[in-house]
C-alpha cells in the first residue's frame, strides 16, 4: 500500500479538483478493508477514484482519496459461463485485452476505454445500438467494502435489492472492490465513418438505429454536417488493408481527428467570432473511412483534445425534437460553439439510477473545448433537455438537484433506502451525492 500525503488532485477535463487529506494505493482487498476502517474511525469521508474521467464533482473528497490503479487484476475467467471477475481498478482497455486472450470480449463500450470498470458503471456508462444496454446492465456480481470495513458479496441471487442498487451506485455505497461481468464471445467491428447531411440523419436515425448494430453521429454546429458513424459486428477476419492499428489509422485518427482538431480549438480561442468558419472548414475535412478491427479497438478512440461534456439521456420517442431543438437555440441564442454534438441510442434496462431505466433511450452529449465557459450554453441545453424528460448522466456536468431529480427515477426511494442501510454515516458521501440524493439527516 502507498500512502501520499495531502496533494491536489484534478480532473481529465480539468473541470474539478480537490484536496484530500491523503491519497492512498491499496493492492489487495484487505488494504481497501484497512484503509476504510481506518479513515472511518478518523471520521474522514472515503472516496474512490479511478481514471478521474468523469467530468462533474462526484468523485472529489476533503477526506481520504483512494486510487485503484494497483487493484487492477484479473481474478477469474469462466469461459463455459463467459464471465470474467477482476478487480475494480482494471480499466476497460485492460480488460478487453484480458478477455482476448481467452475469446471473449464486453458486448458494448462506450467511446473510450481509459476509465476503470468500476468508474464506469458507478456512472451507467453506456455506448451506443438500440438493442444494447449501457455496461452496468453487464454485471453479474459485485463485492462491496462498507463503511465499517465489512464485505458485501451482491449478485441477483445474493442481496439483489442491494446489488440492482450497485450497479450505478454514483460511488455511495462503498468501495467497489470485484467486478464480475457477463462477456459474449469475441467479435470484430466493421465500420464506416463518414460525412452525411444533418437533416437527412435526423429523417433516418430510427431507421438506421434498427437496421445497424452500433449506430451515431457527431453533428457540426454552425454547418449542415455530420460524421455518421455506423458499426456492424462480424466474425469475419480484418483484412490487412482494413485494420485500425495500421499507419493510415494513425493519420486517420490521430491527426485529424485530433490533432488538427485541437488546432482549430485553438483558434477558435483567438477570435470566437471564427467558430462557423472554422466548424466549415472541419466539416469539409471529414471523409469517408472504413476500417475492420477486434471490437474494443473500434469503440476505444484516442481522445487527446480535453473538454467538457453534459449529455442527457431522454426517452427514444423525443430524441430527434430534443436535437432539433438545440439546433434552433444555437441559432436563436446566436451561441459559438467549436464542438460536435453527438447522438447515441441505447435499450431500456431495470437498474433503478439508470439514466435509462425502463425507458428505450437517446443520449445527446454537448461539449465545449476545455479553455471555454461552458456553464451559459450547457443551462440552456438542460433547460431543453427538462422539457423532454431527460436524465443527466451522472459522470457529466449537470446542474440538477436531489429535489428535480427524485420525480424522473420511479424507483428511487428504493435506492435511497438501500444507501440508508450500507452507509447510514454517509462515510461514502460528498458535495456532489449531497447535492443529487439529498442532504444526510
Ligand atoms: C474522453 C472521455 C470519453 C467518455 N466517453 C464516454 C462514453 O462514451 N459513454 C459514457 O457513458 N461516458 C463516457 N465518459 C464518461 C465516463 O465514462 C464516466 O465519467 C466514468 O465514470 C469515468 O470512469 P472513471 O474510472 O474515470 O471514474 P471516475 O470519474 O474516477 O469516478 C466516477 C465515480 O465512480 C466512483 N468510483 C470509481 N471507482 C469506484 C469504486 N471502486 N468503488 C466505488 N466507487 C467508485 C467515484 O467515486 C466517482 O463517484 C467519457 C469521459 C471522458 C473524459
Amino acid at each position: 500500500m502507498v500512502t501520499e500525503a495531502r496533494t491536489r488532485w484534478t480532473n481529465w477535463g480539468g473541470t474539478y479538483s480537490c484536496s484530500p487529506t491523503r491519497i492512498e494505493s491499496p493492492t489487495s482487498e484487505e488494504e481497501i478493508v484497512a484503509i476504510v476502517r481506518a479513515a472511518a474511525e478518523r471520521g474522514e469521508h472515503v472516496k474512490v477514484i479511478g481514471s478521474g474521467h468523469s467530468f462533474s464533482d462526484i468523485g472529489c473528497t476533503d477526506g481520504c482519496l483512494i486510487r485503484l490503479d494497483r487493484y487492477n487484476k484479473v481474478l477469474d475467467v469462466d469461459r463455459d459461463a463467459a464471465t470474467m471477475t477482476a478487480q475494480a481498478g482494471i480499466t476497460i482497455l485492460e480488460l478487453s485485452d484480458a478477455l482476448a486472450h481467452f475469446g471473449l470480449a464486453m458486448e458494448n463500450m462506450g467511446d473510450v476505454g481509459y476509465q476503470t470498470i468500476s468508474g464506469a458503471i458507478s456512472t451507467a456508462t453506456h455506448g451506443t445500438g438500440e438493442r444494447f444496454r449501457n455496461l452496468s446492465s453487464q454485471v453479474v456480481a459485485l463485492s462491496v467494502v462498507l463503511a465499517h470495513g465489512d464485505v458485501l458479496r451482491c449478485s441477483p441471487d445474493l442481496d439483489p435489492e442491494a446489488f440492482k442498487a450497485a450497479q450505478v451506485s454514483l460511488g455511495a455505497f462503498g468501495v467497489l472492490s470485484t467486478v464480475t461481468l457477463r462477456c459474449v464471445p469475441a467479435y470484430n467491428i466493421h465500420s464506416v465513418q463518414e460525412p452525411r447531411r444533418i437533416d437527412e440523419l435526423l429523417d433516418q436515425f430510427d431507421e438506421l438505429c434498427k437496421q445497424n448494430d452500433h449506430f451515431e453521429f457527431f453533428w457540426f454546429p454552425h454547418t449542415e454536417w455530420a460524421q455518421a458513424i455506423t458499426n456492424t459486428r462480424t466474425e469475419e477476419a480484418p483484412p490487412a488493408n482494413l485494420r485500425r492499428t495500421g499507419f493510415g489509422a494513425y493519420v486517420n485518427d490521430i491527426l485529424l481527428e485530433n490533432h488538427a482538431f485541437g488546432m482549430i480549438q485553438r483558434a477558435a480561442q483567438v477570435r470566437r467570432t471564427w467558430i462557423p468558419g472554422l466548424a466549415a472548414i472541419t466539416a469539409r475535412t471529414m471523409s469517408r473511412k472504413e476500417m475492420t478491427d477486434r471490437s474494443d479497438r473500434i469503440f476505444a478512440n484516442t481522445r487527446l483534445v480535453r473538454f467538457a461534456e453534459m449529455e442527457y439521456a431522454v426517452p427514444r420517442s423525443q430524441l430527434i425534437a430534443a436535437v432539433r431543438d438545440i439546433r434552433a437555440m444555437i441559432e436563436r441564442k446566436r451561441l459559438l460553439i467549436s464542438f460536435p454534438v453527438e447522438v447515441r441510442a441505447v435499450a431500456a434496462d431495470d437498474i433503478p439510477l439508470s439514466p435509462a431505466y425502463a425507458r428505450d433511450t437517446g443520449y445527446i452529449a454537448v461539449h465545449v473545448y476545455h479553455r471555454f465557459e461552458y456553464e451559459p450554453y450547457f443551462r440552456e441545453v438542460e433547460a431543453i433537455m427538462n422539457a423532454h424528460e431527460g436524465r443527466p448522466h451522472w459522470g457529466k456536468l449537470h446542474f440538477q438537484t436531489a429535489a428535480t431529480l427524485r420525480p424522473r427515477y420511479p424507483l428511487w426511494d428504493r435506492f435511497i433506502a438501500v444507501r440508508d442501510r450500507l452507509d447510514p454515516g454517509r462515510v461514502f458521501g460528498n458535495a456532489y451525492l449531497e447535492r443529487v440524493l439529498g442532504p444526510s439527516t
